[in-house]
């Protein structure tokens, strides 16, 4: 069995895969049933975790403030709806040709756990309303499980060689494959420099723990809404796009735009529809103006500490990062 391992791994590797990672389904908490890979495909034997860059470079252009599209576009769309599927495919259908099954799992981005949930990545005009998604793994968990990383203060998974730029898929087989070890937490130092960054407050102030593939981590929950609002430019001074009179007749506006009101769920809804002010992507996916702030800037800071293995001829974080003084002018 360790020849098919090695085989997966070298061609999810050469397929482009950034990181891979294998992990037996004994690791993953019975206690929720709806994204045990064991009530999703009742064979399962290995989870197999796959790793795929988000260029660093996707984030240049908001890290500047000079162009938004390259993030959401390339750093997502195109990973999750082009270059994830295609590869996944191709290594479900090499799985498939050593006489194993191989069940997919690509995020769902337009249906939600709850009914009351909201993604930020995804307009929620596109979310189909009333109906609970199907069974599908925790994707944090997974990567967790399968040794791709360790799990960050803003419940991001951070790796040695990307830090938070990276996105996930997994396929599940009945082929029963030596499990990687689970990381031991070694990246994230609690500076909460991630908490800081978000232009919308959206993580609670009270972290929790979270236990994923047996070990124990203290998160700080994000709120998908009040995420929502800011992923896509509720926040004024980090916003060039926002036109002067924006949410005029809104209460509470100078509070929203400044980032610093609390939103109830009702609240984000129905700013949301009205914070189009950059052009959303296919598939639903919203522009994100934010930029993921908590990710950049916890990258900038794994950097800076020198704990990132790849490493780049100029540092990600050149300057302070813009905001927008008033109407246009930008600060730095
Ligand atoms: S920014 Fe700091 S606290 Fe947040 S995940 Fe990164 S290392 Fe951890
Ligand atoms: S920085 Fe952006 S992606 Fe991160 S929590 Fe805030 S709004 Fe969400």
């Amino acid at each position: 069995m360790n020849d098919l391992k090695d085989a997966i791994r070298q061609y999810a590797l050469q397929l482009g895969a950034d990181l891979v990672g294998f992990s037996g389904i004994d690791r993953f908490d019975a206690n929720h049933p709806r994204q045990h890979p064991a009530s999703i495909y009742p064979d399962a034997r290995t989870v197999i975790g796959l790793g795929f860059r988000v260029l660093r470079g996707s984030f240049r252009g908001i890290e500047e403030g000079s162009t938004f599209y390259q993030y959401y576009t390339t750093g997502v769309e195109t990973l999750e709806e082009v270059v994830m599927p295609e590869k996944l495919l191709a290594l479900a259908g090499l799985i498939e040709d050593f006489g194993y099954e191989a069940v997919i799992q690509k995020r769902i981005q337009t249906v939600m756990p709850g009914r009351d949930q909201t993604n930020p990545e995804t307009e929620d005009s596109k979310i189909t309303k009333g109906v609970e998604q199907e069974l599908q793994l925790d994707f944090t968990e997974a990567a967790i499980c399968t040794g791709l990383g360790e799990v960050g203060l803003s419940g991001a998974v951070l790796s040695d060689d990307f830090g938070p730029f990276q996105r996930f898929a997994f396929i599940l087989t009945n082929a029963e494959l030596e499990p990687d070890p689970v990381v031991i937490p070694h990246l994230c130092d609690r500076c909460g420099l991630c908490l800081l960054a978000c232009p919308g407050q959206a993580f609670a102030e009270t972290p929790v723990e979270r236990v994923y593939g047996g070990q124990a981590s203290q998160v700080h929950p994000l709120d998908s809404w009040q995420c929502a609002v800011y992923y896509k430019g509720g926040n004024r001074s980090t916003n060039p796009f926002m036109p002067a009179d924006a949410l005029d007749d809104v209460p509470n506006r100078e509070e929203i735009l400044a980032g610093i009101r609390k939103l109830s769920a009702q609240e984000a809804q129905a700013i949301l529809p009205r914070l189009g002010f950059y052009p959303p992507g296919r598939h639903g996916l919203t522009a994100s103006i934010c930029g993921r702030a908590c990710d950049r800037a916890c990258y900038a800071h794994l950097e800076e500490k020198g704990l990132l293995k790849r490493r780049f001829s100029e540092p990600f974080r050149k300057h302070a990062p813009w905001r927008i003084e008033t109407e246009g002018e930008a600060r730095r």
